[in-house]
């Protein structure tokens, strides 16, 4: 049966996911970073990562590969030479060198975009050019994404407009805006776009296809947003991890950089979303993994907990509240400590419909249904008291994996009308 393949490079570690048209997965493997390369050789070691990773695939998986794309962290980025050899170690995506040229993207950029950001691609590009003095050397500036497929293509000077939204790329007119009048850029298409086959020399080493076409890829918050089959306007994905982070599929773009509200562009689609500091590493620093799931089987759900409380482990918040010396508030703390968790968990679940209703009163296309990602997924107690607090369905998503979104993007568009309109 054909294959498909998406592959997540994360920050420990890379994953591939092969689904068949059917999206079930017929092969996943993955490798953590540690010991593959020499330290001070970043990019030799995605190199060798994808590349071991495609060797560890079955050999009837790969010798039915039809497509294939990667996905990145978000602002990871290389700069290489007219062969595609990177010039200078990559900038990892919380490098924040940036800030040094912080007043420059200011001077180029519109107020408020999500380019001015110490770690954004487009302040990594200008200390770049500012402070490398083998910049002259540069031919091409490319995100991680972009690079390994690349690899694979052949076509370095290729990136997706997940990619390039923080690079400043115009994700509403599809192209660069005036504004950024900068060498070396990447050509940018669509997320999925089938580029070219995969190399006939990497081909013959793997038993893969001749005719697999490598696709463009995406980030990886992108693609496990993708993972978890939300496809309609209203659907949201919650993740509960150390952090609240919530993404909206709207008809209507939102960009509130006084929240740190932005949207990427998803087919015709936008994905709003919002990041409070508030979650789970707050219930970390008061229970243990097992308390979490001792005390949480002890609350009753439908009881509502009167402590009205705002979790954050330091003072300050963005978004749904942008003050940024907000207190914790953590008083007063019972010293039952199935009521003190049931307290923090029916604060969180408020903060997180705050967040919606705040997308909403933007303009967002109204929630319909929340699926759930993150460690928080996992606590049925949680998401009862989740679905007790708003008034539309709560469930965990069915898949999180950044590679399994990865996958559906080189999927025939026959095979994936559950992402019709979203990805073209
Ligand atoms: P991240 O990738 O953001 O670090 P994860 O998605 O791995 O986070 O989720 C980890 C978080 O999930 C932890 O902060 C932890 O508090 C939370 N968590 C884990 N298990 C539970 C549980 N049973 N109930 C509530 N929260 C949980």
């Amino acid at each position: 049966m054909d294959c498909y393949l998406g592959v997540d490079f994360g920050t420990s570690g890379a994953r591939a996911i092969a689904l068949d048209p059917n999206q079930a997965i017929q092969a996943q493997v993955s490798l953590s970073f540690d010991g593959i390369a020499p330290a001070g050789n970043l990019a030799e070691c995605w190199k060798t990562t994808l590349f071991e990773l495609m060797a560890r695939l079955p050999a009837p998986v790969r010798s039915h590969l039809r497509g294939m794309a990667i996905n990145g962290t978000s602002s990871t980025v290389l700069l290489c030479d007219r062969g595609g050899q990177p010039i200078t170690e990559p900038l990892l995506y919380n490098d924040d060198r940036g800030k040094q040229v912080l007043a420059h993207v200011a001077e180029i950029a519109p107020p408020g975009h999500t380019v001015l950001s110490a770690t954004s691609s487009l302040a990594k590009f200008l200390w770049w050019r500012q402070h490398l003095h083998q910049f002259g050397d540069a031919h091409y500036f490319l995100h991680q994404a972009d690079w390994l497929a690349a690899l694979l293509h052949g076509q370095f000077g290729i990136s997706d407009y997940h990619n390039s939204l923080k690079l400043g790329y115009d994700i509403g007119s599809l192209r660069y805006p005036d504004w950024l009048d900068l060498p070396l850029l990447p050509t940018v298409v669509n997320p999925g776009t089938a580029i070219a086959p995969i190399l006939p020399h990497l081909a013959d080493q793997f038993h893969i296809p001749h005719d697999c076409v490598i696709h463009a890829g995406t980030t990886d918050s992108i693609a496990a947003f993708l993972a978890s089959q939300a496809t309609t306007p209203g659907d949201a994905v919650t993740s509960l991890g150390s952090t609240l982070v919530l993404k909206l599929l709207s008809r209507v773009r939102i960009d509130h950089p006084h929240y740190g509200i932005y949207s990427h562009r998803l087919g015709d689609f936008w994905l709003v979303g919002g990041a409070s500091n508030t979650g789970g590493a707050v219930l970390n620093h008061f229970f243990s993994t097992q308390e979490l799931l001792d005390l949480s089987a002890r609350i009753s759900p439908e009881t509502e907990s009167p402590l009205e409380y705002y979790p954050l482990l330091n003072p300050g918040e963005r978004f749904p509240i942008n003050d940024p010396a907000l207190p914790p508030k953590l008083e007063p703390r019972p010293r039952d400590r199935v009521k003190f968790l049931h307290g923090l968990l029916q604060s969180i679940a408020r903060i997180e419909m705050h967040g919606y209703h705040l997308l909403e009163s933007l303009g967002a296309t109204p929630l319909t249904q929340i699926l759930t990602a993150g460690g928080g997924a996992q606590n049925p107690t949680w998401t009862a008291i989740r679905a007790h607090q708003c008034c539309v369905p709560v469930h965990s998503a069915r898949q999180t994996e950044a590679a399994f979104g990865t996958a559906l993007l080189t999927l025939p568009s026959s095979h994936r009308a559950h992402n019709e309109g979203m990805i073209r």
